[in-house]
């Protein structure tokens, strides 16, 4: 069914449809004294729900749940598990039409963008089904001959995975996925704009036959006092984080009083960087997707886009040229390629940066002022000359706006590209291998994109390093993330 054009009443009947309640134990339930809180839609500022807001007996109760439905899930058969996540994919992709338009009323993308969105948080399932069947050890003979060494994995045990409101179900499927697929339990908080992909995912996975508290669901406003109780109750192994740096380092404290392992999920400043042998069409189509991606609210958005001076001029205007003719609106209406932005803060954050820039003397190509009327939208906007002492080069925009700087030299770009806190990704565009590899090489990233730009996909390792990271998400080293290595010392 095409659900596009549903109108308010699908819309209603749609949402009827997703559960409100925290899932524990298998079963939906109401938050503490039936509190709970709205989810509005970005687009209109309209309430769609409200879903239970968790207290932090709440969150106990989930902890109590997966702690005590540790022990018989580690023992599943690795294909029990492969058979629960393939079943959830299937379901996902059964229901795509749905997921999707229930992730746009909440999030603001467009349909295209979310539709996009479960077919990548399904393959994260589809991925982590197999991955469940090649746990793998070892045995060793001692260098001395005497003994033999065998190498086992094991579950980490109960595990806290928190997600933003960027990504509603995919950053949740990256985590859940390896952690079921390993064998750990979890207590899943997904960010308070966007809990209703995360409980519909809850429903699908309960379908999909996962046994009774190896997920359990908190949604809340409330996120650190829900959260840090559990994360120093020292019940939790472990801790996989995706969301802001600032958010990040308070956690990461947090985990230091009980040594719980952490992955760190983090924001970034990309990079972009255009040299002057590059194919500009597929530079250009590159920046497109590399900004607009989700409205430019992602921690892979080109932040700061380098262009080499001699072609600078040109690059700019194509790239004006192609986002002035993207048309703006409600995610759901048909047609619509760029959404709203998630709410009025981050909206206003966007607005300070491109009046910060052009105070400093950026000039505006397209774009640069917010409309009036309903929703946050923002336009796709291009600032050229824009100075390094911006505080749209330091901080992200995570909004439709590309910042282009010019540079002469290779030597100069890597420094620049370089001279930040983040590394989560970088995008290079040259038709010259050998610069394309030492440029690759001499990026402070975890993630290069070389003639593309987009990175994700869930059979490669997403991540970052500096203040963007620490861990993987996906390839082959994603479960690792969940596992546990243990050596058994054997005298012979
Ligand atoms: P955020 O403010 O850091 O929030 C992320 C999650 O953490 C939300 O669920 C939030 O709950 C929760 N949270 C906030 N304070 C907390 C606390 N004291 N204790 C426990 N949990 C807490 O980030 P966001 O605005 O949702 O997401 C955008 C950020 O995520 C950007 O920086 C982006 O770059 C980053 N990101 C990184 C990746 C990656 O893979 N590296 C992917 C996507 C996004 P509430 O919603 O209730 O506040």
């Amino acid at each position: 069914m095409d659900l596009r054009n549903i109108g308010a009443s699908g819309n209603a009947r749609l949402l009827a449809d997703t559960p409100t309640d925290l899932l524990i134990d298998g079963a939906w339930m109401p938050a503490e004294g039936g509190a709970t809180f709205p989810v509005s839609d970005p687009a209109t500022g309209e309430e769609l729900a409200r879903v239970a807001d968790a207290s932090p007996a709440d969150g106990r109760r989930a902890l109590d749940a997966a702690v005590a439905a540790q022990p018989a899930f580690a023992a599943t058969a690795p294909r029990d598990r492969y058979d629960v996540l393939m079943g959830a994919y299937q379901l996902l992709m059964e229901r795509i039409d749905d997921l999707a338009l229930l992730m746009t009323l909440e999030m603001g993308k467009p349909l295209a963008e979310s539709r996009g969105e479960i077919t990548y948080a399904a393959e994260f399932f589809r991925h982590f089904a197999s991955e469940a069947l090649r746990i793998d050890g070892g045995y060793q003979q001692a260098p001395a001959g005497n003994a033999r060494f065998l190498i086992a994995k094991q579950p980490v045990g109960p595990c806290l995975l928190i997600t933003p409101w960027n990504f509603p179900m995919a950053m949740g499927t990256r985590k859940i996925g390896p952690a079921i697929a390993a064998g750990c339990t979890s207590v899943v908080k997904p960010a308070h704009q966007t809990p209703l992909s995360m409980l519909a995912l809850g429903e699908i996975l309960l379908e999909a036959g996962l046994p009774a508290g190896v997920v359990n669901i908190v949604t809340c406003t409330s996120a650190g006092q829900v959260m840090e109780p559990l994360i120093r109750s020292g019940r939790a192994r472990k801790l996989s984080f995706t969301g802001s740096t600032a958010v990040g380092k308070v956690l990461l404290e947090q985990c230091a009083d009980q040594v719980l392992r952490t992955s760190m999920e983090l924001g970034g400043n990309a990079p972009f960087i255009v040299f002057d042998d590059a194919d500009l069409d597929e530079a250009v189509a590159g920046a497109m997707a590399a900004k607009m991606r989700n409205m430019g609210e992602a921690c892979t958005a080109a932040n700061r886009i380098y262009v080499q001076r001699t072609v600078a001029e040109d690059f700019s205007r194509r790239l004006a040229d192609a986002m002035s003719a993207l048309r703006v609106g409600p995610g759901a209406e048909d047609g619509v390629q760029v959404g709203p932005l998630i709410d009025a803060a981050g909206r206003d954050k966007v607005i300070d940066l491109v009046a910060d820039a052009k105070d400093r003397g950026a000039r505006v190509l397209t774009g640069g002022s917010a409309p009036e009327g309903a929703g946050f939208f923002y336009p796709p906007t291009v600032l050229v000359d824009v100075p390094g002492d911006a505080r749209m080069a330091r901080e992200e925009i995570f909004g439709p706006v590309a910042s282009i700087i010019p540079f002469d030299t290779e030597d100069e770009v890597v420094a620049a590209a370089n001279d930040t806190a983040y590394g989560l990704v970088s995008y290079v565009f040259t038709g010259g291998l050998r610069r394309a590899l030492r440029v690759a090489e001499a990026l402070e990233s975890g993630m290069v994109g070389l003639n593309q730009g987009v990175v994700s996909n869930p059979a490669a390792p997403f991540g970052g390093i500096k203040e963007s990271g620490l861990g993987r998400e996906g390839g082959a080293i994603g479960i690792e993330e969940f596992l546990e290595v243990k050596y058994i010392g054997i005298s012979v």
